[in-house]
């Protein structure tokens, strides 16, 4: 059996005009695969009634008051909402589909309320229904743990669901439908001539939904990773082609896509650098300053280490309780606000001479100074003034000319 596994983002099924796009995609679906799954998640965006944010938002003004396990058994409602209000869409076309809950479904997890993790998958339940011609609608982003208990799988967890689907059931496909017509070689926001970039490996889009391009869950595309199922990243209000998220080693045709050498640029901001300058009465610095971070729950990133001392980013709102850690340790750390992390990303720039050059001399032309840097296999990442984000992003999206391709 082919099967294809569709899932429907919240603004994909916020009104009754994007439903019925859904199902055109859903009819499609239907000529072309076998048997088709689709994972919902709940209708709308914050302040739309059943929309993740808004079932929260009822729950406010009581602080903290309601248990995770509760507060789960709320936030499952707006994914079973969604779900069967598809179904009924379906049904009255004449498509026979039928609703399960993640638990229904098979979904097994760990009883981390609010965060849980997949443990495994049985999928003999839709299996059962897909061979009798059902479309399968899953409600996305919750699981149960072997006692019944709901739970769900931190925010964005639908996409995870689609992927643990797609593995369990292994699909020929998992599309992931959204508002914009794929991945971006940067944010359009930001980037009017920002391109959607007809294929892209899995490495290259884990770095770009960790910097802030929130198209898909890094843990779904770690699954579809994991399975070798090609993901396809796409509108619910176009038939274009959309992003493939594959192995580049899988289409002959990829194989000039990982010849590109950068594919994209994201950014996150709201940064602070921290800057912990050693002297020489103060051998345990290192050691002293990471775990203090640590022991504070204040996760670190873009970390360097060098005799002279230490320096590192946090959030912007966790920068004042690092500064005040770090003094009580006798260190006099030195903050710098309002950064941002500019990630310059492409499965071809390993070992490819000259894309620092580029880097350096796109910013240096715009007078943008780079505070820190760091590289791996697939980025290169500066960190710089957050005031000069927008310029340094339009002159490295230049710079390598990622509209052009
Ligand atoms: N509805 C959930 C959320 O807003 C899950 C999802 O949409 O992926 O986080
Ligand atoms: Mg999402």
């Amino acid at each position: 059996m082919r099967i294809i596994v569709q899932k429907f983002g919240g603004t994909s099924l916020s009104t009754k005009q994007a439903r019925n796009q859904a199902v055109q995609h859903i009819k499609r679906a239907r000529q072309e695969y076998d048997a088709v799954v689709v994972v919902v998640s709940a209708m709308g965006r914050n302040g739309d009634p059943y929309a993740t944010d808004s079932l929260l938002q009822i729950i406010h003004e009581n602080g903290d008051s309601l248990p995770s396990r509760e507060r789960d058994l709320l936030l499952s409602c707006g994914e079973i909402i969604s779900a069967a209000v598809l179904c009924s869409i379906l049904r009255a076309e004449g498509i026979p589909s039928t609703v399960l809950t993640g638990g229904q479904a098979g979904i097994r997890t760990d009883a981390r309320f609010g965060d849980a993790r997949i443990m495994k998958v049985i999928p003999a339940r839709i299996t059962a229904s897909l061979k009798c011609g059902e479309v399968v609608i899953v409600t996305g982003f919750q699981g149960s743990t072997a006692d019944g208990e709901i739970t769900t799988l931190g925010r964005g967890g639908s996409d995870t669901t689609a992927a643990a689907l797609g593995a369990a059931l292994q699909a020929s496909l998992v599309e992931i439908y959204t508002d914009v017509d794929g991945i971006l070689t940067a944010d359009p926001r930001i980037i009017q001539d920002a391109r959607p970039l007809p294929a892209i490996s899995y490495h290259e889009v884990c770095q770009m939904a960790n910097y802030g391009a929130k198209v898909i869950h890094p843990r779904a595309v770690e699954i579809a990773m994991h399975a070798r199922i090609p993901l396809r990243i796409r509108s619910t209000f176009s038939f274009s082609e959309g992003t493939w998220v594959m192995d580049p080693a899988l289409l002959p045709q990829y194989e000039r896509v990982s010849d590109r050498h950068v594919t994209a640029i994201a950014h996150t901001q709201g940064l602070t650098q921290v800057q912990v300058s050693a002297e020489s009465h103060q051998p345990d610095l290192q050691v002293q300053v990471f775990q203090a971070m640590a022991k504070a729950g204040i996760s670190v990133d873009f970390i360097n280490v060098n005799p002279s001392g230490v320096v590192y980013t946090v959030r912007d709102s966790e920068a004042l309780r690092a500064k005040t850690i770090l003094e009580e340790l006798g260190y006099a750390p030195e903050l710098n606000p309002g950064c941002a992390k500019v990630a310059v990303i492409g499965g071809g720039i390993n070992g490819v001479p000259g894309i620092m050059s580029k880097i350096v001399s796109a910013l240096a032309a715009h007078h943008i100074s780079i505070l820190q840097s760091a590289d791996s296999n697939t980025t290169i990442w500066v960190l710089i003034h957050q005031d000069e984000m927008e310029l340094a992003l339009r002159a490295l999206h230049d710079q390598f000319a990622l509209s052009e391709r």
